[in-house]
């Protein structure tokens, strides 16, 4: 059976749902390939996001977050709590109860668009043909007059520590152990390494993460980087730079790791090992020759600015090409590509891109770091403000942390946001708006904040960039 159609989707991730249906409210006739089988091994839509990423991930990181600060944080605050249980089991449940809702969601999207999904593995043909092999290896052809590709990424394997049932494990894995493993080692001190190290860590693991770089978090500004490394080792977790793993022995239910680092050769046993070493394109089986598309040196599909690839009509989003492997950049892209086939004009603004590690202090950051500047010889200034001297933070009781911005100082326009505290997440939103709005750090002083918000920080660190913050002694006052 051959259908014809706009646009087919290959891939369900925030990248390609999006597009799917941003393409169906544009008009355009939308089938969206998925194969994805969840853990009940049923068809589910939403990627590695909303299936093994970003919502079960932060699922656990709330719930972990909550029990712990009713163990170590309630004292304070006046609030005795005896007998606190855990139940990890119930917890995952949770997890997987709210990764269902979200997929079903997408499901119930894609219908109310007229959202055609082909269940099963998308093959991109000559002439924007798409072969479809169901789960049970029957197979469909489809053309389409435009393809959207976005089918991901997948977790780096190390072939030194295959993966072994559920002691040597990816980040999938490492979210579904139904109890506290006495000690785990995360490979890898990047983004997932942290927040799957914390979840546990908060839980009672202790947690060693071996980074084979020597610096820590390398793309982060190294003042809060360097904050960053200080409140996660005081937390507890481990964090070995300058380890690089050599291999790892499964004995019964224990693992042994072995690594180098300055004092050579070491080894550990641990009772679970994470790999948490990157993320790489997913482009297996999807591209044949025939299909003309080209991939990068690094193994991404080729796009241009408009993530077109070099046959014309074919276009690739998300993690399978260039930028950041994040979950809303993915989307943005989505909502470019379906626009531009659409006949519209569209584009994204890579130059401001939020980025968010979920841990406890969160660290959320745009635009350039103080590092960044300096190596491009910008005349810069930077404003920074204490969560200590906020008083919305200490009516929490969480006092740790800052906020930074970055000002051009010719222009005045915000350069970069940096922060690290409660709700960095959400407290970047303004910096992010800003940025998108080429405002400058006058605006930002201009505008009125409520009181007392976290969000005042952002001004107060506004007003210190040209030392007239209120509620910190500034250097060099205006
Ligand atoms: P994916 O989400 O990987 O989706 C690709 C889809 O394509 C998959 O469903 C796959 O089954 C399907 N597919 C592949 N090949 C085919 C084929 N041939 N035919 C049909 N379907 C196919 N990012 C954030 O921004 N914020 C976070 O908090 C965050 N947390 C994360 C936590 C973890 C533990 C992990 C692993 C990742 C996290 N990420 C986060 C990254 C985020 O998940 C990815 O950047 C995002 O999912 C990429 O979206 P995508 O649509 O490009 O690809
Ligand atoms: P990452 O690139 O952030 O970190 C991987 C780390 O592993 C690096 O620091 C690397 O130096 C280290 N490493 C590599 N090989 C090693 C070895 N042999 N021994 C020791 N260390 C080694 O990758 P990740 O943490 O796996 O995350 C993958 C992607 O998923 C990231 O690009 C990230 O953008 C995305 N993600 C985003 C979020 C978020 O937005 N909050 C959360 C999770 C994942």
């Amino acid at each position: 059976m051959t259908d014809q159609y706009d646009v087919i989707v290959l891939g369900a991730g925030p990248a390609g749902y999006v597009a799917a249906i941003r393409c169906a409210q544009l008009g355009l006739k939308t089938a969206c390939v998925e194969k994805w089988l969840n853990k009940s091994e049923k068809p589910a839509l939403g990627g590695t996001c909303l299936n093994v990423g970003c919502i079960p991930s932060k699922a656990l990181l709330e719930a972990t977050e909550l029990y712990h600060e009713a163990k170590h944080g309630f004292e304070e605050l006046g609030i005795t709590c005896s007998d606190i249980k855990l139940d990890v089991p119930k917890m995952i449940a949770r997890k997987d109860k709210i990764v269902a809702e979200l997929t079903g969601g997408i499901e119930a999207l894609f219908k109310a668009n007229g959202i055609d999904w082909l269940v099963g593995a998308g093959t991109v043909l000559a002439d924007k043909n798409v072969r479809v092999t169901a789960h049970d290896g029957s197979a469909s052809n489809h053309t389409a007059k435009n393809i959207i590709i976005a089918t991901g990424s997948v977790p780096i394997e190390l072939p030194i520590t295959p993966l072994h049932s559920d002691i040597v494990v990816d980040s999938a894995g490492a979210l579904d152990w139904e109890a506290v493993p006495g000690k785990v080692c995360v490979i890898g001190a990047g983004i997932i390494g942290l927040e799957l190290g914390s979840v546990w860590r908060r839980l009672g693991s202790e947690v060693v993460l071996l980074e084979a770089m020597d610096s820590f978090l390398p793309m982060v500004d190294a003042q809060i980087a360097k904050d960053a490394m200080r409140t996660f080792t005081k937390q507890g977790l481990d964090i070995q730079l300058s380890a690089r793993v050599t291999g790892s022995t499964v004995n019964g239910k224990k693992v042994t790791v072995s690594y180098q680092n300055s004092d050579g050769e070491q080894s550990m046993e641990v009772d679970k090992l994470i790999v948490a070493v990157g993320r790489r394109a997913f482009v297996h089986d999807v591209l044949t020759d025939d299909a003309g598309v080209g991939l990068d040196e690094r193994g991404l599909i080729h796009v241009n600015n408009s993530c077109e690839t070099n046959v014309p009509g074919i276009y690739a989003i998300g993690d399978v090409v260039r930028g950041p492997m994040l979950a809303h950049k993915g989307s943005e892209e989505g909502v470019m590509v379906a626009e531009i086939i659409a006949g519209e004009t569209s584009s994204v603004n890579y130059d401001v891109m939020p980025n968010v590690i979920y841990t406890h202090p969160e660290v959320a950051w745009v635009g350039k770091t103080e590092e960044q500047l300096k190596a491009e010889g910008v005349d810069y200034q930077a404003g920074t403000f204490p969560f200590a001297a906020s008083g919305r933070a200490k009516a929490k009781g969480d006092t740790g942390g800052m906020v930074k911005v970055l000002r051009d100082k010719k222009t005045d326009r915000m350069l970069g946001a940096h922060v690290i505290g409660p709700s960095a997440s959400e407290l970047l939103g303004q910096s992010v708006l800003a940025m998108e709005f080429d405002a400058t750090i006058e605006d930002i002083a201009h505008t009125i904040h409520a009181h007392p918000t976290l969000s005042e920080a952002m001004h107060e660190a506004a007003l210190s960039a040209d030392g007239r913050a209120i509620h910190i002694a500034n250097r060099k006052p205006r």
